[in-house]
């Protein structure tokens, strides 16, 4: 998709910070780090949110969780991390292409997130 940010990101079209990437996920760092690990994996196929998962692209959210725990192990995340998935209006989202926010570095505290 022409005008999905992630989108271009995968295509090389804007720059970003790769951490990890395979045929079904690419993930980079967030440009705007809250926390001192803070990657966003994103799956190659633009599905919009996980309100948009199904039967026949589950496989993509697999792939990335697979994916975040070898760059958790990479990023030497031993003692923690924490993944977070905002999903539409109401939940925060504000880049409309599945994403999943693996943030660590530190102990994280308790609360919302
Ligand atoms: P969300 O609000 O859950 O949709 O998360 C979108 C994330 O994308 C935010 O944490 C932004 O900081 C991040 N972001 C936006 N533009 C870029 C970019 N060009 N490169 C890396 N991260 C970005």
């Amino acid at each position: 998709m022409d005008d999905c940010l992630f989108c271009r990101i995968i295509q090389g079209a804007v720059p970003s910070e790769t951490v990890y990437q395979d045929d079904y996920v690419y993930a980079f760092r967030d440009i705007s780090p809250q926390a001192p690990v803070h990657v966003l994996v994103v799956p190659r196929e633009h599905i919009e949110s996980s309100a948009q998962l199904n039967a026949e692209n589950s496989h993509f959210a697999a792939k990335c969780f697979e994916a975040i725990s070898t760059i958790a192990k990479n990023e030497a995340l031993d003692s923690g991390f924490r993944v977070i998935t905002n999903s539409g209006i109401d939940g925060g989202q504000s880049v409309p292409h599945l994403h999943f926010h693996l943030l660590g570095g530190k102990t994280l505290g308790a609360g919302l997130i």
